[in-house]
């Protein structure tokens, strides 16, 4: 089956029985990736996991009364 990337509108042949199509058959709102844009946005989400654990903890530190 084709699949577009939403991103780049690269457009891909993939197998239709594969895992990947299944799931993209079964949930629309799974977005079809190419791998290259998959992987630059699972950095991404690397990066914001890193700053959202920074402030966490950050704000955690200020409340502890055990602290300060
Ligand atoms: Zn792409």
């Amino acid at each position: 089956m084709k699949v577009k990337c939403p991103i780049c509108d690269t457009i891909d042949d993939i197998r239709s029985d594969s895992p990947l199509a299944k799931k993209l058959r079964n949930r629309r709102k799974h977005l079809y990736l190419c791998p290259t844009c998959s992987e630059r946005i699972g950095e991404n989400t690397k990066k914001r996991h890193a700053t959202g654990n920074f402030r966490l903890y950050k704000e955690k530190k200020q409340d502890d009364p055990f602290i300060s």
